[in-house]
Formats: C-alpha cells, structure tokens, sequence
C-alpha cells in the first residue's frame, strides 16, 4: 500500500460518518488519483479545466467529481459537462450559463454557493449578507440544483483563527436552510483544508476538501 493510500484510509477513519472527504486533487497525475480512489475516498475536487479534461475521461465513474476553483465564463462549456458538482457559484451570470448548458445537456447541476466569509476585497464567492438574496434570485433556474454552500475563509498561519468564520458560515447555512426557498436543498457545508478540516467538524463542515495531508505536498497551489 502506498504512502498517498495509507494517508487517505487515516484521514478517512478518523473523521465522524457524516463528513465526506473531497480529494484536492490539483497537479495529482492519474495513478495518484487512482489511489485515494482505491483507498475509498470517492469524491474528487479538480480547479483547472485543462487538468480535469485530461484525468476525468481517464478515470470518469469510479469517482464523482466537483469543481472548486474559480469558474471563468469561458470555461463554463467544459465544466458543466464533466463534473457532478460545482462547490464555487458565486454570481448570476455564472448560474445563467451553468443552467443554460446543463440544460442542452438535458441534466440538472447541483451547486453550492461560495460564501466569502471574511468578506475580503479581491477574494471570490459571495458576500454573506448577500447569499440569501442571491439564492431567491436563482432558485427558479430549472438546471441548477442549490446543495449547500462552500467557504476557504482566508489564508492565516494559524488555522484557529478560521473557526469563527466557519461558525459564521454555519450560521449562514442554518439560516438558508431555514428560509426554506423551493427547490434548495441545503445538504452540504464544504470547509476546511488539510491544516484546518478538523476544524471545520468541529464547526459543522460536511465536506472537506483535503490536499496535501492526503498527497504530500505540491509545487503550485
Ligand atoms: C488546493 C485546495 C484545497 C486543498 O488544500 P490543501 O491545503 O492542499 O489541503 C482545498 N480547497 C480548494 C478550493 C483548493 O484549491
């Protein structure tokens, strides 16, 4: 068994039932992909477009797929047909466009909503005040399925210091849940990296999205 299995099968054990793992799985080759699938992690995040075009087709349903980069406009044609879920929406230009190609492709997308949490000038998502709103603007889109919600909270040494954003964003999707908008499930709460998932349990996360704990490290985030 190798080292990137053997990583992935503790991760996998330590954390509580109703947390799924989603393997980071940004400059990974294939095999290394093949790996953490074979250790039993079945979710898959991929950021860039040019990689996941060359490692879905290869490896396709022995995992799902979720995209959770920044999605640029252009790229939308190739995300929607290749990946299960998208964990960053963030504007409604992006969710016309998702909801326009997936209906061509006769499928619905879940989504989550990228929240930015510490509310930071050039960082992407969704101010938290505004996710309300913006998910009473695009509930009726028929090929768009609200699942959740999704944060990365800012880059701190000390992961610690995520925690009240992650409350924050629980909160948020507490309250989201509660509003009870037709057609939004909320289901998910991804959050939390290798250095901070445990907090982001603690916290209430349902997801996390795991990297380098699970790959050893790599030359370009
Ligand atoms: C790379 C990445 C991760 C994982 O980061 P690690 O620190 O390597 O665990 C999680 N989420 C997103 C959006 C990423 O781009």
């Amino acid at each position: 068994m190798g080292i990137i299995s053997e990583n992935a099968r503790k991760i996998l054990s330590e954390i509580p039932g109703h947390v799924r793992v989603v393997a980071a799985a940004k400059a990974r080759t294939a095999d290394e992909i093949r790996e953490v699938i074979e250790a039993g992690v079945t979710l898959i995040g991929e950021n860039y477009v040019q990689e996941a075009r060359a490692v879905i087709p290869e490896i396709g349903e022995r995992a799902r797929w979720h995209f959770i980069g920044h999605v640029q406009t252009n790229k939308v044609k190739y995300i929607v047909p290749l990946f299960d879920m998208i964990e960053t929406l963030d504007s409604m230009p992006l969710a016309q466009t998702v909801d326009r190609l997936a209906g061509r492709l006769g499928r619905v997308m879940p989504v989550l909503v990228e929240v930015n949490s510490a509310q930071e000038p050039q960082k992407a998502g969704v101010l938290p005040e505004d996710v309300l709103p913006f998910i009473r603007q695009i509930h009726t889109l028929e090929h768009i399925r609200i699942q959740g919600l999704m944060t990365m909270g800012p880059f701190l040494d000390d992961p610690e210091g995520l925690r009240p954003y992650f409350r924050a964003t629980r909160e948020l999707f507490d309250e989201v849940a509660k509003a009870a908008v037709p057609g939004v499930e909320m289901k998910h709460l991804s959050m939390g990296m290798s250095d901070s998932y445990r907090i982001a349990i603690e916290e209430g996360a349902t997801l996390v999205r795991i990297g380098t704990m699970i790959f050893g490290p790599r030359n370009y985030s």
